[in-house]
């Protein structure tokens, strides 16, 4: 079980030696989409230089519109484990759909978007899985439904889970989604799993991402989750929100102080 009561001590999962828990704490970074191999290794290269220690990349994209880009499905993989040959950072990509568990043999740390947080048939498969989960809080859900969806993942035996707080959807529209601060705090003293704070989804909006990157910290994140392009203005997806390297080092520089300031290592 993910709660506490059953489990005092924190969880600390470890995501090809980069463990996220406890004071271990990571920032995952890289483009919404893998797009193509330039676009990919360039990103990787800039957000490990600037600090980040895992790589994000969308391969099976959940958009809105059908007529949307779509990610480049086992392609995306590929560049992926290519970006992660050339940098050494462990990586992590969403999974839409039980029958591409195989693609993801080579994935360090599946990713469950906010649109699956209650596929329970994705969750329970994934529980027969050894494979690290990133479980995504839904985009109106409540925190006891976030844990439940943890829940279905750990009682297949599978109690790699970090829980990630992207934002809610709430009356406000000036922001993308309303990120629940309040959540990382309650969420850690309900339960024993690390969490993960993504400001990039919680706000659409890249000046945001620094003020409430070091706010997560001081309510207790284990780890941020932060969208960054090499070139956001021709991203096939979520460019808007994208930071540049340059804004993505800028960042870091407050993340690190903030980190080292908060006890993380
Ligand atoms: C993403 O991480 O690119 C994504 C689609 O996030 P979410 O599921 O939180 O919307
Ligand atoms: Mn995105």
């Amino acid at each position: 079980s993910c709660n506490r009561k059953f489990h005092p001590e924190d969880t600390i999962v470890d995501i090809a030696g980069k463990k996220i828990g406890g004071k271990h704490f990571q920032v995952i970074a890289g483009p919404c989409s893998v797009e193509n191999e330039d676009q990919i290794i360039e990103t990787a290269e800039a957000v490990k230089a600037a600090g980040a220690t895992l790589l994000r990349g969308g391969a099976f994209k959940p958009r809105t519109s059908p007529y949307a880009f779509q990610g480049l499905h086992a392609d995306g993989i590929e560049l992926l484990l290519k970006a992660k040959k050339a940098t050494g950072m462990p990586i992590v990509t969403e999974i839409m759909a039980i029958e591409h568990l195989d693609l993801f043999a080579d994935v360090d740390l599946i990713q469950v978007g906010a649109r699956n947080m209650q596929n329970f048939e994705l969750l329970k498969a994934l529980g027969h899985s050894d494979k690290p989960i990133l479980l995504k809080r839904g985009l109106a859900n409540t925190m006891e439904e976030l844990l439940m969806s943890a829940e279905y993942i750990m009682a297949g035996g599978n109690n790699n889970v970090i829980l990630c707080e992207r934002g809610i959807r709430t009356f406000e529209t000036k922001t993308r989604n309303t990120l629940d601060l309040a959540a990382v705090p309650l969420l850690s003293q309900m339960s024993h799993l690390p969490i993960v704070v993504d400001p990039s989804h919680a706000t659409g909006i890249p000046t945001l991402v620094k003020p409430l990157s070091l706010a997560a910290i001081a309510c207790g994140a284990n780890a941020l989750m932060i969208e960054v392009h090499n070139n956001p203005a021709k991203a096939l997806s979520d460019g808007a929100q994208s930071l540049t390297p340059e804004q993505f080092r800028d960042v870091m520089d407050a993340v690190k102080k903030q980190a080292a300031f908060s006890g993380k290592e």
